[in-house]
């Protein structure tokens, strides 16, 4: 009988390194008790958006407040969507507002900071193809041979059967398929994806912790994910596993829209049996449409508010959009700064639980009214 270890070898036999040695390279990181190690973590494909300078804003203070790590990583396993320049972009508008990173992707032609790179994703395959090796020889992960039609078919078997889309169970039909019949197909040069082989089930649910949003209860992951895509770049989710684990990462802040992927980033550590970072969820920033009236997210095609240049070329001053998204971050912020209004804003006693766990609505009237005080 085959074993998953010839499968990992056939796939991967020129992957020499393992999780062990990569674990050497990266030790764990030796700072004082307290200190959290947070990140900015964008794809490369647009201007900086005010939702993203919120969340580096957060991920920032908490680790100056703590004594801790801040570091930017660039996300570009998404090459079709990815615009040039745009990165070298972030850091530097984050820098002009006083964002610097303590390591990382530092700008093109700038030598990277820390030694827990390369920071840029499409520079990390190999640490990636070492992890996913792992993953197939503990049986966790698996090739996959469906083509974009045999997914297109499932999906319509689904929506007949009116069950949960997705890759999974009986429906995940590479997954059940031996090692025999996969090496012969991989000879054959047959291209494939590999997916996590999961154990969840989306009915029972489980306990999960989130800095901003308490407790929750989420349904269990049972989706066989695309781990690593025909490109050999990973997706989010994988990058994500191995990123943070080995950078050292333990505050994960980020937008509440990824909320519902954390069962399986859960189940991804737990798989690997790494321990999961803490996650902070951060309300999205929301405006009342002009034309519906209603409530929605701050969007970068509709509102010219989403573009953080737009406050730059207005002559807003920097300051005052910093202590504005303070006062989306901690509810008790705006009175700290009545009553502290030249102190620097790291001061202020930051924290999650008082972060709303609703989107908070962009306040124009409000953020003139604080950059004219920073003014004056
Ligand atoms: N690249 C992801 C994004 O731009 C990062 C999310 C995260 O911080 O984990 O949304």
């Amino acid at each position: 009988m085959h074993t998953d270890e010839e499968l990992a070898e056939a796939i991967f036999p020129e992957v020499t390194e393992t999780v062990a040695d990569l674990e050497r390279r990266y030790p764990r990181r030796n700072l004082p008790q307290g200190a959290e190690v947070t990140r900015f973590a964008p794809s490369p494909t647009g201007f900086l958006h005010t939702s993203s300078l919120f969340t580096a804003l957060v991920a920032y203070t908490v680790a100056k407040r703590t004594q801790g790590v801040y570091f930017f990583r660039l996300e570009d396993t998404n090459q079709k969507r990815e615009v040039a320049g745009t990165g070298d972009q972030l850091v530097d508008q984050l820098a002009w507002f006083g964002i610097k990173q303590d390591e990382g992707y530092m700008g093109d032609g700038r030598p990277e900071q820390g030694s827990y790179g390369p920071y840029v994703q499409s520079q990390r395959k190999a640490i990636y193809d070492a992890v996913i090796k792992e993953m197939v020889r503990r049986g966790r992960a698996y090739p996959c041979f469906c083509t974009k039609e045999d997914l297109d078919e499932l999906r319509k078997v689904q929506e007949a059967n009116k069950v949960v889309p997705g890759y999974y169970g009986n429906y995940a039909r590479c997954r059940t398929r031996t090692v025999a019949e996969d090496l012969k197909l991989i000879k054959a040069g047959t291209p494939f994806v590999i997916r996590f082989r999961s154990q969840g089930d989306h009915n029972r649910f489980f306990a999960v912790k989130d800095l901003v949003r308490g407790t929750l209860s989420l349904p269990e992951n049972d989706q066989d994910i695309v781990i690593r895509k025909s490109d050999g770049l990973p997706t989010y989710h994988f990058a994500h596993l191995c990123d943070d684990h080995f950078m050292g990462t333990t505050v994960v802040t980020r937008g509440e829209e990824w909320l519902s992927s954390l069962p399986i980033h859960i189940e991804l550590f737990k798989a690997m049996d790494w321990e999961a970072p803490k996650y902070a969820h951060l309300p999205v920033i929301m405006v009342n449409d002009p034309e519906t009236g209603n409530r929605r997210k701050l969007s970068k095609r509709k509102d010219r508010e989403a573009a953080v240049s737009f406050f730059i070329r207005e002559g807003y001053p920097k300051d005052g959009l910093l202590k504005y998204l303070m006062t989306i971050s901690n509810s008790n912020f705006e009175e700290w700064l009545r009553q502290n209004p030249r102190t620097p804003i790291l001061s202020f006693p930051f924290s999650f639980a008082k972060m709303s766990r609703e989107g908070a609505l962009f306040d124009l009237p409000k953020l003139t009214d604080i950059s004219q005080n920073v003014l004056a």
